[in-house]
């Protein structure tokens, strides 16, 4: 069998889970779309049930997904509804759904609901992607909130650059939506904060916050902090040395022979390439892991396959395990050497089995 596989490690979710929620210091959105950022939504959410205080998705088809594998826990759409006729699914899986665009507000109002319904209500604070705009945030909420099965509203908003720890934007999104906040009743619950946001803007942490990519163990911040620090790499993509050559100097490495050897080189084999989710741009040097030792990529990543340098690591060879990125190495390492963010290779994730690890802890 083709020896390359992405272990998930549920301990490690657990653990950034509760990280998460004690730094947000009340609940916590476990953010699960695209899969669990390529983890597995099912096992994801099934190892978090009983402990999370709800899910965030994308759309319905990721909540259906969750719901049909027997989670209960609140589940949030993200994205809000794309459709009016989408209403009466929400209704039956009991949904927490988003709204985002005043049609959205009208859609809800011709509805005829049965039940309760909780609804996050999205401002634009600066991003300028979704969200209702300043000017019509209060109006919308006072529509909805004149809906009597309408139970509860939660004030929502969505950060553009909360990893930049220095940047300005993050406060003044912030002052932005505590102004509309402003104007709604007295202790309306809000959420603002993704992962970055609660690492390093205490200031963001509201009744709710929405932590992704932290609980899968990765950060994009720029600057240190004992926030990311103490997170801890849920998956791990691992494959094999299936090959072995010795090289002389001056020779080329792979497609289109973009390396070329400096020295007498001892080149690996081994069964990952970008059809599994690696990147097909990542730069000679980016590292690797060998047999627990750090390694380097050498020449174009191929679609089944990639080289690394085996010269420095006379111990190693056919049948050494390299480790792509995971516990022994950042993703976010190996996705800054070739232009992409963390999220990106997370998601990427294809054709490799996952096996997933849970002690139960
Ligand atoms: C994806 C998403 C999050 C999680 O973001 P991370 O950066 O992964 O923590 C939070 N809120 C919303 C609205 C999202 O779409």
């Amino acid at each position: 069998m083709r020896p390359s596989r992405a272990t998930i490690d549920l301990d490690a979710l657990r653990h950034n889970y509760r990280h998460a929620r004690a730094l947000g210091g009340g609940k916590a959105l476990a953010v699960v779309k695209a899969d669990a950022y390529g983890h597995g939504a099912v096992a994801c959410a099934r190892a978090l049930d009983g402990e999370a205080d709800g899910f965030g998705v994308a759309c319905i088809e990721e909540a259906l997904e969750l719901r049909e594998a027997g989670v209960r826990a609140p589940i949030v759409l993200l994205e809000g509804f794309f459709d009016a006729g989408e209403l009466a699914l929400i209704e039956r899986h009991d949904l927490w759904t988003v709204v985002a665009s005043p049609w959205q507000v009208e859609a809800l109002e011709r509805h005829r609901a049965t039940r309760p319904w909780q609804v996050w209500v999205k401002l634009d604070s600066g991003m300028h992607r979704l969200g209702l705009s300043p000017g019509e945030y209060a109006h919308a909420w006072r529509r909805l909130a004149a809906l009597p099965w309408v139970e509860r509203m939660v004030a929502m908003s969505h950060f553009s650059r909360a990893d930049e720890l220095s940047h300005a934007s993050t406060p003044e999104q912030l002052a932005a939506f505590d102004h509309a906040l402003a104007q709604l009743p007295a202790g309306t619950p809000a959420s603002i904060a993704n992962s970055a946001a609660l690492m390093a803007w205490p200031r963001t942490r509201r009744e709710w916050v929405r932590p992704g990519l932290m609980l899968y163990g990765s950060h994009m911040l720029d600057a240190p902090r004992a926030e990311a620090a103490a997170l801890r790499a849920v998956m791990t993509l691992e494959s094999k040395v299936i090959a072995v050559r010795d090289l002389a100097e001056g020779e080329p490495i792979g497609y289109a022979g973009t390396f070329i050897t400096t020295r007498p080189t001892r080149v690996g084999v081994v069964a990952a390439g970008y059809a599994d989710g690696y990147p097909q741009y990542a730069t000679s040097g980016t590292p690797v892991m060998i047999d627990g030792r750090p390694g380097e990529l050498i020449g174009r990543v191929s679609m089944d396959m990639l080289t690394i340098d085996l010269t420095d690591h006379p111990d190693a060879g056919l049948g050494s395990r390299v480790e792509l990125w995971g516990s022994e190495l950042p993703v976010a390492d190996v996705a800054a050497r070739s232009g992409n963010s963390p999220y990106r290779l997370l998601t990427g994730l294809k054709r490799v089995p996952r096996r997933y690890a849970d002690s139960g802890d």
